[in-house]
């Protein structure tokens, strides 16, 4: 009897050692509190390497009376469950609503840690289309590349509620006394892009409509409806009291880093249509495309020409497809 009720004293403590093994190992990441129940989780200024392992984007979260909601997932699934340690450390409630602001790797794809833990994941309606591109896929083949070990357990997460609907159209989640108003802003910067109203705070988050401290990443998107959207977030919220960048700290008004990135992306539309304009190739308009006050800028060295080039080649479709005046 005794040796029966100890066989299975071993048995237990076997099959529970690795899952205790691996919440030990599971690191949290840094939480900032930048409201009240309001926290920001600042992934580094950097591009994808060994050393960050994807950790160079922002996410955070709100802790309501009936619930957490999570905004973005970080760029692994290790992340995703990284940010899921760091929420339990604040609370215990329930992880309600995962709403991402867009389907970039870095903002993405940790979302299997907060899908499993119960989240209904709320996205644009863009991505679906992104999970069935080739972008994806070549994505996720760097990633698993660079850091294998992180990226094992990654799966595509179609979203359980898709926005979409009328630019710059609202739906609203209401989670105890909190409500998140969840706004299409087109597909300035990804396949699909958010802004999210936090009440009864009114805080912003603006996922990478806007970037603060680093230069912009123009790879899909659109740099015109970028301009378009930072003219909205500006007019249709005055009082906005805080905003929360994808990448960077969370800035109080008059929210410099909107005016910073509004004129990096309209220089560089002006610059490139001055080069289409005077018929000059793509290799040269981008070798002229230099900004000498921004190469202090982190990420400048690593993105501007790439941004000069997708910049020339949007408006040679627009000067393309632009209808003939009569
Ligand atoms: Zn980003």
């Amino acid at each position: 009897m005794i040796a029966r009720i100890f066989g299975r004293w071993v048995m237990l403590v076997l099959l529970l050692t690795p899952v205790l093994a691996q919440a030990e190992k599971l690191e949290t990441l840094p939480v900032t509190r930048i409201a009240p129940n309001t926290y920001a989780v600042y992934g580094h200024i950097a591009q994808l390497n060994t050393q960050n392992r994807g950790f160079n984007g922002n996410a955070g979260f709100v802790v309501t009376t009936d619930g957490v909601v999570v905004i973005d997932a970080l760029g692994t699934p290790l992340l995703g469950k990284r940010l899921l340690a760091s929420i339990r450390k604040i609370t215990n409630k329930p992880i309600r609503y995962l709403i991402l602001t867009h389907n970039h790797p870095d903002h993405s794809y940790g979302t299997s840690a907060l899908k499993d833990s119960g989240a209904t994941v709320i996205a644009h309606a863009g991505t679906q289309d992104y999970l069935h591109s080739s972008d994806f896929e070549s994505s996720v083949d760097y990633r698993r590349e660079i850091i294998p070990q992180d990226m094992r357990e990654f799966r595509a997460i179609a979203p359980d509620q898709a926005i979409d609907g009328d630019i710059f159209s609202k739906q609203v989640f209401r989670l105890g006394k909190h409500s998140f108003e969840v706004y299409n802003v087109d597909h300035h910067h990804s396949y699909g892009d958010l802004v999210i109203r936090q009440l009864p705070e009114n805080i912003l988050w603006i996922g990478d409509l806007a970037f603060n401290g680093r230069t912009t990443y123009i790879g899909d998107g659109h740099s015109g409806a970028t301009l378009k959207g930072i003219d909205w977030l500006r007019s249709a919220f005055p009082d906005a009291k805080l905003m929360m960048p994808g990448h960077g700290k969370a800035q109080r008004p008059p929210f410099p880093m909107l005016q910073q990135t509004y004129r990096y992306v309209e220089r560089l539309r002006t610059k490139m249509g001055q080069a289409l304009e005077a018929g000059e190739s793509l290799e040269s308009a981008v070798d002229e495309c230099d900004f000498p006050d921004w190469h202090k800028v982190p990420l400048y060295a690593e993105n501007h020409r790439r941004n000069c080039s997708f910049v020339y080649r949007e408006m040679e479709q627009e000067v393309f497809f632009a209808p003939e005046t009569p």
